[in-house]
Parts: structure tokens; sequence; C-alpha cells
């Protein structure tokens, strides 16, 4: 199983960097987890064929992290010209805050006359949802964006890849990651504490209750990009893939 780093970067582009969205490719499923404003430059930049994606998982409702899903339809809809389904899962109200930002974007895109079928899940905290052979636990964390935010546990292939998505600690990214074989965390900042994000610090301070097999690091602000060399774990760049065996 391959997960590429399509986007590791904050809301506001700090270091360059793409807005949050994941690749994520197994067996049989392709997938995004997160699809921010800037994910479908970031899929021409790498190279990725949009409509090879089943599936994109969505942690919460900010514009750095489901701000792409109005262009990735449009895009489906008349560039791409996508023939297969696709379904978008994340938090509830998803449905509802993508429909209102398809008509502020493009107006009367929600209203298509769709070449393929498409879908929004919501999942509810703690219910582990199925589609095809990857299956997702939400588990609410502490973020304010309108709705209920997630910290996204995902299965597939029999690996864990969990998803802090954005938030202050939590014991939930405790039980979201535990013995995950990849954590993909928020590290905001260095140290420095704020409501609604993690920082480094703190992060590290919870990795011996966490226990992940590889931890890598994303949503770096440019206080964090200027000290990564002084951090002990792996750092997220846009493009770079890993694969977990
Ligand atoms: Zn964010
Ligand atoms: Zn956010």
């Amino acid at each position: 199983m391959q997960v590429q780093f399509l986007g590791s970067g904050d809301a506001f582009g700090s270091g360059g960097r793409f807005n949050s969205c994941f690749l994520v490719t197994g067996n049989e499923s392709r997938f995004l987890i997160e699809c921010g404003a800037t994910s479908l430059v970031a899929m021409r930049r790498f190279g990725v064929d949009p409509n090879t994606l089943q599936t994109i998982l969505i942690s919460h409702l900010h514009g750095d992290h489901f701000g792409g899903l109005p262009v990735f339809l449009l895009d489906a809809q008349f560039v791409s010209r996508r023939e297969t389904p696709l379904v978008i899962a994340g938090p509830p109200g998803l449905g509802r805050r993508l429909g209102e930002a398809q008509e502020c974007l493009f107006p009367g895109s929600s209203k298509n006359s769709w070449r393929f079928d498409w879908r929004v899940e919501e999942l509810e905290p703690g219910r582990r949802w199925t589609h095809g052979d990857i299956a997702v636990t939400p588990y609410e964390v502490v973020h304010a964006c309108g709705a209920t935010p997630f910290a996204l546990r995902v299965e597939v292939d029999g690996k864990v890849v969990t998803y802090s998505g954005d938030t202050e600690w939590t014991d939930a990214l405790i039980t979201a990651a535990r013995g995950a074989d990849l954590f993909i965390a928020e590290a905001y900042f260095f140290e420095k504490k704020v409501p609604f994000h993690l920082d480094y610090a703190t992060l590290l301070s919870h990795v011996d209750e966490i226990r992940p097999k590889r931890l890598i690091l994303t949503h770096m602000s440019r206080d964090m990009l200027d000290r990564v060399d002084g951090v002990a774990c792996e750092c997220a760049d846009d493009g770079m893939v890993i694969t977990l065996d």
C-alpha cells in the first residue's frame, strides 16, 4: 500500500505547500484523504488522474480540507469526463456545506445533470463505516469549523492509516491512532499552544500512549517549518511517497 502526500501544507500556503490532500493506493482501492482548495492543482502537478479515485474522505469542513471538492466535481463533469461512481464521505453537514460551496464558487454547479453517479456519506462519530474494502472510523476532535470535526482511522489491505485532522490535543487521538501503521498528524506549531491546533511538543509528549508504527507530521505553519531540523520524527513534503508493507 502506498501513501502519497499531495498536499502537506496549512491553510495559508506556508512553505509553498499545497493544502491537505493524501492519496492512498491499495490493492483495489485508490482514494483521497482530504481535498483542500488546491488539491486539483496538486493532482495535476503530481500526475494523478482524478478519474482513478473511487472515494474521497474528509476530516472536517474547512476550505483547506474540503474546499477542492467543487472544482473536483466540475472537472470530473466537463474536463476529465468521469464515468465511474464517486463517494465523498465526511462529517455530518458535509452535503449541505458542499452544496453551498458549489453555489458560492460556481453558481448553478450543484444542479448539474451529472454524467457520473456521486453521493455524499455523512459519518457518525465512533461508528465504523465500510465502503468497498475500506473501513473508516471517525473520532470527534476539537476544532471549530461549523460542524463536527473528525480524526479518521482508515483500514485498508490489513493496514491502518490514521489522520488527526486539525485539532488541539484530545485523548480521542489515542484511540484513533493507537498502533496505527501510519499516523499522519498535524504539527501546526513547534511548541506554541493555541486553541484548535496541535503543536509538535504536545504531540511528542503523547507518542508513548499512541505507539504508531510510523508517524509523519503535516499541516506545518511557517513557525514549524523553520524548526524542522530540530524535529525527531518524519515530516511530510508535497509529492513524498511512502510504502507500507
Ligand atoms: Zn487546516
Ligand atoms: Zn481546520
